[in-house]
């Protein structure tokens, strides 16, 4: 397994470099959040990526029939570096995980973060969080193609989705993420800055 080799390996590590040339105290551990932020924010990053890639982007729309909050590869980091470190999933999930052999969606769950412990399992709700966002944004703006294509019910006919509609939801889903992305990155300058 070549880590190099991997897109979201290489966006989450270069988002680490980046924020530590933008905030380098957030290196410094003060509270176990901080760390989690630095995780999460170089998850985010990396996730957000994905909806840069048009025929990846066309394949998972056209796969999920435009339902984002399914099981796809769009909200999963490092595919095969989890499958060959033997989970038989991702490294990373946002939107749920593998259970009794089947992918089944996280429930929200509010006490989550009291249990819990270190950088990754705390970012990954943050994570969790941003696109649960995302993907609201995305389902309000794309709930008039769906009308269009299902005669006013917006619930589309079984079958495979149109290419023509592929290509708007996907249009839709790269813009959201960019902003979604752009509003994460632009609150770093929110932050209080240290020298
Ligand atoms: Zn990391």
């Amino acid at each position: 397994m070549f880590t190099c080799l991997s897109h979201d390996i290489i966006a989450h590590e270069t988002t680490h470099a980046l924020l530590d040339s933008i905030h380098p105290r957030f290196n410094e551990s003060t509270n176990p959040d901080v760390l989690a932020f630095h995780e999460a924010f170089a998850d985010i990053v990396a996730i957000f990526q994905h909806f840069s890639f048009p025929e990846v982007l066309s394949d998972q729309i056209a796969r999920t029939r435009g339902d984002l909050e399914s099981q796809s590869l769009l909200g999963q980091l490092a595919q095969e570096l989890g499958q060959a470190l033997g989970r038989g999933a991702a490294l990373r999930d946002a939107l749920g995980g593998m259970k009794d052999g089947k992918w089944q969606a996280h429930q929200p769950n509010p006490k989550l973060l009291e249990g819990a412990k270190g950088p990754h399992a705390r970012g990954a709700i943050l994570v969790a969080a941003v696109f649960r966002a995302f993907l609201s944004m995305y389902r309000s703006r794309i709930v008039d193609l769906l009308r269009i294509a299902s005669n006013g019910s917006g619930i589309l006919p079984a079958g495979a989705l149109h290419p023509d509609l592929v290509n708007r939801l996907a249009a839709e889903a790269s813009k959201s993420a960019k902003h979604i992305l752009q509003m994460c990155i632009r609150a770093l300058d929110y932050c209080p800055r240290s020298m």
